[in-house]
C-alpha cells in the first residue's frame, strides 16, 4: 500500500457496517453485547501492549471482569499519555519524532503513516499538542457509523440514504460538500475529509475545503462560486456565514447543513435553519474519537454505545448518576488498538438523557455542555459590523500565539482583551498580540484596538481549558447584545479537528 493510498479495508469495514446496522435496529440488549465483547479485547490487547495501561489494569485488580476492571481504573489524561507515547501506543514502530515530523509536512494530510496507519493532531483546548493514531480498525468503524449513522443517513437532507444509494445516487446527484474549517495543518476533519476524497472518486470531484481563518469576503466569494449543497463547518462558522447570507453577500442554497466540534443550542440550531432554508444534521467527536454521537431524525444526540464508553464523573472522578451532568467525562474508545483511548479524561460536560426518544432507537441520548465562548461582533473602520467565530480566534492565539489558557474578552466594538494565564505566558505574550493583531487586520479590523496583559499567578491560572475563552461583554454595545439574542453562543468542546492559524499568518 503506498503512502498516498488511503488507508481502508473493504472487508473490516463492510463487517462494521452490517454490524452498525444490526444494532441500529436492534434493543439495548445488543450493544451491551457489543461493548461488552469489544472492552475485553481492549483491556486484553492494552494489558499486552501499552505498559501505561498495564500498569492501571493491574492496579484496578487484574482483567477478570472487564467493566469492573475499567470503572477502578484510573483516568489518563492528555498531558501524562502524550509524555509517555511510547509507553502509551501498541505498536512500537510508531515513534513520535517521526510522527511529529509527518503532521510538519503540509502535503501529506489524509496519506498512509508506515503503509497502514491515518494520523492527525490536536492542540486540544486545554493547551496540550497531541498526536492520534489511527488504525485500519478504528477507521472501518468511523466509516461504518458514518455511513449508517451520520447524516447521510437521515432522511430529509436530500441526500441518499444508504451505502448503495450513495453509491448509485452519485452518478447523477450534482452534490457539492463544502467543509469549511482549518486547512493548513493534520487536523482531523480535514483529514478525514482527505481521505474520503480519496476513496471515493465522486467526493473528490464534488467536495471542497475552504479555509475559515482567510478574509471573510473572499471566503463568501469562494463560496458564491462553488454553490454548495451541503455546508460542513463549525456552529460558529455557520453563524458568521449566515449573517453573510442574510446581508446577501453569501448567496448559496445548501440541502443541508452538518456542523460539528461545537454545542449547538436549539436556538442557533433554529436561526441557522432558518436563515439557509435547509435542515441542519449535528455530530459529536473529538480528535480522541471522531464518532462518538451522531444526530438522529428527532435531533438528538445518540451515543454510539457499541463503540463508545462515556462516563460523566464528578470532580473527584465518581460517577454521576444518570439525568445529571458530572465535572467532565471520561471517554472509552472501543475501535482503537494502536492507540489506547480507556478512562480519558475528555473535559466535556456530559449529561445522559434518562427519558427514551422518539424516533424508537435504544442508543442512550446524550447532551453535551461545555463552556460557553461567544461569537465577536466587531465594528470596522466604516461603521460595518464584522463577526469573528471563537473558533477562528482560539486558533490563532493557539497556533499563532502559542498559549493556550487565555481570556480574550471585547469591551467594546473596537476594542479588546486579552488576558493570558499559562506559565510561560510571558515569553509568548509578544508573538500572541501580534499574531491576534494580524488576523485582525486581515479581517478589516485593523482599527481594533488590543490590549494585552499576563497573569501567571497559581490563582489565575485555574484548572487550564475549563474557562470561557472568548467573552463577549454587555457592554460591549448593541451589536453584542444583538449577537447573545440569537444565541449565536458556543461552547467548544473536545473538537473534530483543531484548525490552524499558519494560513493567517501567511497573509499577514
Ligand atoms: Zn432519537
Amino acid at each position: 500500500m503506498s503512502a498516498r493510498t488511503a488507508v481502508f479495508s473493504p472487508w473490516q469495514t463492510a463487517c462494521a457496517w452490517a454490524d452498525s446496522l444490526a444494532v441500529s435496529c436492534t434493543g439495548a440488549a445488543v450493544w451491551h453485547e457489543r461493548r461488552a465483547h469489544r472492552l475485553a479485547e481492549l483491556l486484553e490487547h492494552a494489558a499486552k501492549h501499552s505498559r501505561v495501561y498495564r500498569e492501571r489494569i493491574q492496579a484496578a485488580g487484574g482483567r477478570a471482569d472487564a467493566w469492573t476492571t475499567l470503572q477502578r481504573m484510573q483516568p489518563v489524561r492528555k498531558r501524562e499519555l502524550m509524555h509517555r507515547f511510547d509507553e502509551w501506543v501498541t505498536d512500537p514502530a510508531l515513534r513520535l519524532p517521526a510522527l511529529r515530523a509527518f503532521v510538519r509536512d503540509r502535503d501529506r494530510r489524509g496519506d498512509a503513516f508506515l503503509d497502514r496507519y491515518v494520523v492527525w493532531e490536536s492542540s486540544g483546548s486545554s493547551g496540550e499538542p497531541a498526536l492520534f493514531v489511527q488504525d485500519v480498525r478504528a477507521l472501518a468503524a468511523a466509516d461504518a457509523l458514518e455511513a449508517t449513522r451520520g447524516p447521510i443517513a437521515l432522511p430529509g437532507a436530500g441526500l441518499p440514504s444508504s451505502l448503495p444509494e450513495l453509491w448509485s445516487a452519485a452518478a447523477w446527484t450534482p452534490q457539492r460538500i463544502a467543509l469549511v474549517a482549518a486547512l493548513d495543518g493534520h487536523f482531523a476533519s480535514v483529514v478525514a475529509f482527505e481521505r474520503q476524497r480519496r476513496l471515493n472518486p465522486w467526493l473528490g470531484a464534488r467536495g471542497r475545503s475552504f479555509s475559515f481563518l482567510q478574509p471573510i469576503a473572499q471566503l463568501v466569494a469562494q463560496l458564491n462560486d462553488f454553490a454548495p449543497t451541503v455546508l460542513a463547518t463549525y456552529p460558529s462558522m455557520a453563524w458568521v456565514l449566515s449573517e453573510q447570507q442574510r446581508a446577501g453577500r453569501l448567496r448559496i442554497e445548501p440541502r443541508a447543513l452538518w456542523t460539528g466540534g461545537e454545542t449547538l443550542t436549539p436556538a442557533l440550531r433554529r436561526a441557522l435553519s432558518d436563515r439557509f432554508h435547509a435542515p441542519l444534521h449535528d455530530s459529536y467527536g473529538a480528535s480522541e474519537c471522531f464518532f462518538i454521537a451522531n444526530e438522529c431524525r428527532c435531533g438528538r444526540l445518540h451515543l454510539n454505545a457499541d463503540w463508545v464508553i462515556l462516563e460523566p464523573v464528578d470532580e473527584r472522578g465518581r460517577s454521576v448518576p444518570p439525568g445529571q451532568a458530572g465535572a467532565t467525562t471520561l471517554l472509552t474508545n472501543l475501535a482503537n488498538h494502536v492507540q489506547p483511548i480507556i478512562r480519558y479524561d475528555l473535559g466535556d460536560q456530559v449529561r445522559f438523557v434518562t427519558a427514551a426518544c422518539a424516533c424508537g432507537s435504544h442508543l442512550p441520548v446524550i447532551e453535551v455542555q461545555g463552556r460557553a465562548d461567544d461569537v465577536l461582533t466587531l465594528r470596522d473602520h466604516s461603521g460595518h459590523d464584522v463577526h469573528l467565530a471563537p473558533l477562528a480566534l482560539t486558533t490563532v492565539l493557539e497556533d499563532e500565539g502559542g498559549v493556550f489558557d487565555f481570556q480574550l474578552r471585547q469591551r467594546g466594538p473596537q476594542a479588546l482583551e486579552l488576558e493570558m494565564f499559562d506559565v510561560d505566558a510571558a515569553a509568548h505574550a509578544e508573538g500572541a498580540c501580534r499574531a491576534l493583531r494580524s488576523f485582525l487586520r486581515e479581517q478589516g479590523l485593523a482599527s481594533t484596538r488590543v490590549q494585552c496583559h499576563c497573569d501567571t499567578t497559581p490563582a489565575a491560572r485555574g484548572r487550564s481549558g475549563k474557562r470561557q475563552r472568548v467573552i463577549c461583554q454587555a457592554h460591549a454595545g448593541e451589536h453584542a447584545v444583538a449577537t447573545k439574542a440569537v444565541s449565536a453562543r458556543v461552547a467548544p468542546r473536545a473538537r473534530r479537528a483543531k484548525p490552524a492559524a499558519r494560513a493567517a499568518r501567511a497573509t499577514a
